[in-house]
């Protein structure tokens, strides 16, 4: 039996690719939910809000690949070349034209969608949640999981960030120390983001013909964009806060927001019907703080992650481990297919 540790978006491919081979496999999950850093909020009168991963270009072939094998579509992210502008706190909030960007695209019914695609493809027995793995013991012929549960396994995929198996997880025997050290330096994409999103009845952006993109430097929101659904029959605008806010209440941060909402937007910001934040860096399953500075993206797609250990009983996978776009959601297709492709060789090997 395969194990594969996280299902977020790299782990529930590899474990649609072993289904596919005919290959049996169980994911062992931490949280509660499928999707890791994937995590759209589907509330009543309002357009879906992610929390997570948002974008993505016309060069993550990877991803629009998986995207059309599913059938889940996408559409373009509505962008503003006129923005609201804050250069500073003394400074007044301008107006201003940016040049003309790239498109990005948003998938259709939220990232959530791709990753319920993905799950209802498997049968449900095949992902055990509230599993947060704490060590891995290898022995001649086997590996045994410890989570909530124990688990026996021929091979396991570590498919969650390497900081975190690093810092998190106990291996017996131990890792060689190479691995180690560049799996504790390696940046989690977005693990010290604050992403905020408000949902509203009505576009009064639209209505009031100013901007919905707002660029700030003064904070506490520096970017928030029109985030109404592809239809744009329910509205919202969704963005990013300053990451050091995480150290105040939720009460302080919401009501800087809505003195920033006012100032910038005017009176009919403040009509939001939900309001809705996710600190990442506190996220159990996700963040991990250490106290060496890491640059964004460092270590990402390092060749080290390519390697198999303990005799071929232990795979890295998730994003970071990618040699395509490491870090985004291309990279956790990346990952995710190279991994059940490295499995199936193994298993088609094995007496
Ligand atoms: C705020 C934010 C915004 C982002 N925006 C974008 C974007 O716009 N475009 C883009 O391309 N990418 C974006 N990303 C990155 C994108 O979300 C990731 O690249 C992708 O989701 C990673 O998938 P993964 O499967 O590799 O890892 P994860 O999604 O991190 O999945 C790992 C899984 O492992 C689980 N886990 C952790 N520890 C354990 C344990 N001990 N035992 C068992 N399970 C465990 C976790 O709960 C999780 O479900 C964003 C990320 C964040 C946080």
């Amino acid at each position: 039996m395969i194990l594969i540790i996280g299902a977020g978006l790299s782990g529930l491919l590899t474990g649609l690719r072993l289904k596919q081979a005919g290959i049996p496999f169980k994911i062992l999950e931490a949280r509660n939910r499928i999707g890791g850093r994937v995590n759209t909020l589907y509330k009543s009168n309002s357009a879906p809000i992610e929390m997570g991963a948002t974008w993505f270009h016309p060069q993550h072939r990877n991803l629009i690949s998986l995207l059309e094998e599913l059938g889940v579509t996408y559409f373009e992210q509505h962008k503003d070349n006129t923005v609201f502008y804050q250069k500073s706190d003394i400074h007044p909030t301008q107006i201003v034209q940016v040049p003309e960007q790239p498109p990005s695209y948003r998938i259709y019914g939220g990232t959530s969608n791709l990753l319920n695609q993905l799950f209802e493809r498997l049968d449900k027995n095949s992902v055990l949640m509230n599993q947060p793995v704490t060590r891995i013991n290898s022995y001649e012929s086997t590996i045994q999981i410890v989570a909530r549960e124990t688990f026996e396994a021929t091979t396991v995929v570590l498919a969650l960030p390497p900081k975190l198996w690093a810092n998190k997880i106990m291996f017996q025997p131990a890792l060689p120390d190479a691995l180690l050290r560049i799996a504790e330096s390696t940046h989690t994409w977005m693990e010290d983001s604050i992403k905020i999103g408000l949902s509203y009845d009505e576009p009064f952006w639209q209505q009031d013909k100013i901007p919905a993109t707002l660029y700030s430097n003064s904070g506490p929101i520096t970017e928030l964009y029109d985030h109404s659904n592809a239809e744009k029959s329910s509205y919202a605008l969704c963005g990013f806060m300053n990451p050091s806010l995480k150290t105040l209440s939720y009460i302080d941060r919401r009501e800087r927001v809505t003195k920033q909402l006012k100032t910038v937007f005017g009176e009919k910001a403040l009509a939001f019907t939900n309001y809705e934040e996710c600190i990442w860096s506190t996220e159990e399953h996700t963040g991990f703080d250490t106290s060496n500075f890491l640059y964004p993206h460092q270590n990402n797609g390092n060749a080290i992650f390519k390697s198999t250990l303990f005799n071929d009983k232990l795979l890295i996978s998730s994003s970071e481990s990618a040699s395509e776009f490491p870090g985004y959601m291309d990279g956790a297709v990346y990952a995710g297919n190279a991994i059940a492709e490295k499995l199936i060789k193994l298993v088609k090997k094995a007496p």
